[in-house]
């Protein structure tokens, strides 16, 4: 259980990184990285692919990102289709994570630019349902 309460579809209701949910609804938006290796994950796993360890550790993304490349989404997919229109984005973060998510609705147009200051918010949905989105920095 858990991760039925991630963003406005869910296509699974548990999951082994179910915590996540639990700490974006403390307003953290939370990757893992491996004790082993070091190497770092968004989404979150709690197997390490790179040395196959299980000593996880999880860490906030960050409050600072860059965007590296973003599309407007005009016809949603399943689930999705009344969201439309929406943009999706890739986002690098200060601690080494690259995320992608939604930009917020806030950021016009306009004003998106690639290599622009970005930051994680937490957004609360309908149904006691949470997501993440990028708001300007
Ligand atoms: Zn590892």
């Amino acid at each position: 259980m858990g991760f039925d309460k991630f963003g406005s579809v869910s296509f699974t209701s548990e999951a082994k990184v179910a915590d996540f949910v639990g700490y974006l609804e403390e307003g953290k938006v939370m990757a893992t990285r491996c004790k082993k290796c070091d190497v770092a994950y968004f989404p979150p796993r709690v197997d390490c692919s790179n040395c196959l360890s299980r000593d996880m550790e999880w860490f906030e993304i960050g409050s600072k990102g860059k965007l590296l490349t973003y599309t407007e989404v005009n016809y949603g997919p399943a689930g999705f289709e009344d969201d439309a229109p929406y943009v999706l984005a890739v986002a690098d973060f200060d601690r080494g994570v690259r995320v992608f998510g939604r930009l917020s609705r806030e950021i016009a147009a306009g004003d998106i630019k690639v290599g622009m200051d970005l930051k994680p918010i937490v957004t609360n949905l309908p149904d006691e349902k949470v997501l993440y989105e990028f708001a300007a920095a």
